[in-house]
């Protein structure tokens, strides 16, 4: 894997030379769209055909905890596109249809009530399952996946008579759900086996204000809990948990995300340690003429070169549209990846980039923090928030390595797809620590949160030394 990813020789170009011929995608979500417009970028008369077990595409998933919580007040407005666009592109989409099993030597597909079809170029995008919480009571009725949003449309009319909800697991999308719930006025709990939310990418410093503020929201949090079943005779009434039962009318499974590598693995596809399928930097597998593209697949993490799985919607269309431009016969890179991410939680939003102190830890990576808590306005401007900017730094060199952050609405984004590139590019704490920032009291304090962490963080170092 690490020689694909070291150094790429690519040169990104879009345009091929209008020798698709046809190309047929398996996966209509963020990353099948993404490389269905990639193909036709780099050959406007590629035959692009795609395959989704789903009623829609182009839809955004990551809006429904909005309008469950209130947030936003129609599904309909998560649509991008209509059916129509697609026509007029000339993709072709195929909905609700399934693809069964591939032939990489034929380069063919099964397709359900198609039968077997050819393909020049084949990209899988086939996304990611939640993890199968392996309880029992799974089959009761109750139990509510979120993810496909006809699904999502039946469920917002559910939640209207639930009265206990239990989420579990604070993953990312459990901690939407707690947040939306608890908004939506339902009596939410959280379940989670470890000691804090998020514990498998947030530190628990940047945790604390957001558990404090579902608190403050009538959520109750329920940590070092194990799910133990659901419980119920054919509808859900409890969860029994290592520390009790919980009665509830809903159970929210926001497990963590797994890959959907069933096809690919039957295929003889090579799958990685994490369960994804292994690429390379063109989104390229190890079957000639098959990419892979989304949370199906596995990346390296820029710095440590450990492989990921189950990024972010924008990672996924972003590698599906460097696996599209390249089964069109453009040549494109993905490179290795420094996860910027963010996320309202609670009252806050919170988010980061490359890794947080707990995983440092556990990788055994050597570090130093700089932290500081800065404005994310001038102080006397309405609607000013506190902004927590927690760095990480190799010991040695100083140079960025990893960052969290806990603060008001704005500017969380922003500091983290920055923190990413810097992680990316190789700045020490004295870069940050005299960095340029824009001061406007509407939009930005004088003093830019990061550039206080780095100065903190080398006022420290230097107090340790002398
Ligand atoms: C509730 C929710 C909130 C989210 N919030 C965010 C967010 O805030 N930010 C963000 O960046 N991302 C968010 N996401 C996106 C998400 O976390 C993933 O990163 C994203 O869905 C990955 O896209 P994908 O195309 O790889 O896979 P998926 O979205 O899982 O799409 C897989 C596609 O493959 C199809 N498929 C699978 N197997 C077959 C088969 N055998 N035959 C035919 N079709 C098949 C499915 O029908 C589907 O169309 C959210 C998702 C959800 C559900």
């Amino acid at each position: 894997m690490d020689s694909f990813w070291a150094t790429s020789l690519i040169v990104d170009g879009e345009r091929g030379c209008g020798v698709a011929g046809r190309t047929v995608i398996v996966g209509g979500g963020a990353a099948g769209i993404g490389a269905a417009g990639g193909v036709k970028a780099a050959d406007p008369g590629a035959e692009v055909v795609v395959y989704t077990q789903y009623e829609d595409v182009a839809y955004s998933p990551c809006g429904i905890p909005y309008v469950h919580g209130g947030e936003i007040d129609d599904f309909q407005k998560l649509f991008l596109a209509d059916k129509q666009a697609y026509v007029d592109a000339g993709i072709d989409i195929r909905y609700e249809t399934e693809v069964t099993a591939i032939d990489t030597r034929a380069r063919t597909v099964t397709v359900a009530g198609e039968g077997t079809v050819g393909y020049d170029q084949l990209i899988l995008a086939t996304g990611w399952d939640y993890a199968d919480p392996d309880v029992p009571g799974g089959d009761l009725t109750g139990l509510y996946y979120v993810k496909n949003i006809r699904k999502a449309m039946e469920w917002d009319k559910v939640l209207d008579t639930v009265q206990r909800a239990v989420v579990v697991h604070a993953s990312p999308l459990g901690l939407e759900m707690v947040t939306a719930l608890a908004h939506r006025g339902i009596e939410t709990h959280l379940v989670d086996p470890n000691p804090w939310a998020l514990a498998e990418m947030a530190d628990p410093d940047i945790m604390a204000p957001v558990e404090e503020s579902w608190r403050e929201m009538g959520a109750v949090l329920h940590f070092n809990t194990t799910l133990e079943a659901f419980v119920g005779d054919g509808v859900l009434s409890a969860i029994r948990t290592s520390s009790g039962m919980l009665p509830a009318d809903l159970a929210v499974v926001a497990t963590h995300k797994v890959p959907s590598n069933a096809l690919a693995a039957k295929a003889g596809l090579k799958i990685g340690s994490t369960g994804g399928i292994i690429v390379d930097e063109r989104m390229a597998t190890s079957a000639e003429a098959v990419f892979a593209a989304g949370d199906c697949a596995e990346i390296p993490h820029g710095l440590t070169r450990v492989p990921l799985q189950g990024l972010t919607g924008s990672h996924a269309y972003a590698q599906g549209k460097v696996a599209g431009t390249n089964a069109g016969g453009g040549s494109r890179a993905y490179r290795a990846v420094y996860v910027p991410w963010g996320t309202p939680a609670g009252k806050w939003v919170i988010g980061g980039a490359s890794f947080g102190e707990t995983t440092a830890t556990a990788l055994g990576i050597p570090y130093v923090v700089a932290s500081a808590e800065g404005i994310s306005r001038a102080r006397y401007y309405p609607g000013v928030h506190k902004i927590k900017v927690k760095l990480l730094a190799d010991p040695t060199s100083l140079r960025l390595i990893g960052a969290q952050m806990v603060g008001g609405g704005e500017g969380i984004k922003e500091r983290a797809d920055y923190l990413a590139m810097a992680v990316k590019f190789g700045m020490t704490l004295h870069d940050l620590a005299t960095m340029e920032n824009v001061y406007s009291p509407a939009i930005g304090a004088l003093n830019e949160p990061i550039a206080l962490a780095a100065q903190n963080g080398l006022n420290a170092l230097a107090g340790k030394s002398s």
